[in-house]
């Protein structure tokens, strides 16, 4: 099942320019309907369920079904996201509520190094190599075919 928007919860965003919502979403799904500033999923089929939306949304506002590999069918999930650790709520069919914090961060906020340190800069886009190779490998140079 798709994400999908409660209403009375979200509150557009406060009428940004771009909601929060919308700027997450790698298929770019969600609109924001501006007369009642509420946003939606405008394509239902093509939502991969990737959360991203879900632990966006600073009002809770978007529901989605929980993975059958980690609460049990009809429970809902709800993420509370921290600066350091997301907190998730877990609705069970019978009304039992439980909650599993977990860190989020392996650096300070803001200290992360886009590049991991590797240096590899973004200049030759289309070497045949990953990002952080040879070096990630111990090697001087990846053997590809020319
Ligand atoms: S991020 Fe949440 S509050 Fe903002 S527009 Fe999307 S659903 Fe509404
Ligand atoms: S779950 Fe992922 S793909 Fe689906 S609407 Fe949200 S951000 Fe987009």
């Amino acid at each position: 099942m798709p994400s999908y928007v409660i209403p009375d919860k979200c509150d557009g965003c406060k009428a940004l320019d771009k909601t929060a919502c919308q700027h997450i979403c790698p298929n770019d799904l969600m609109v924001l309907n501006k007369e009642i500033e509420k946003a939606y999923n405008r394509d239902v089929a093509m939502c991969w369920e990737c959360y991203n939306c879900v632990k966006i949304c600073p009002v809770q506002a978007i529901e989605m079904r929980g993975y059958a590999d980690f609460v049990p069918l009809g429970a809902t999930v709800t993420p509370m996201r921290g600066s350091d650790a997301i907190m998730w709520t877990v609705k069970f069919r019978n009304g039992t509520l439980k909650r599993f914090k977990f860190p989020i961060r392996t650096t300070p906020e803001g200290a992360a190094v886009p590049d991991g340190g590797w240096e590899t800069g973004t200049e030759n886009l289309g070497d045949p190599t990953l990002f952080s190779e040879p070096g990630s490998l111990g090697l001087d140079a990846v053997q590809t075919l020319k």
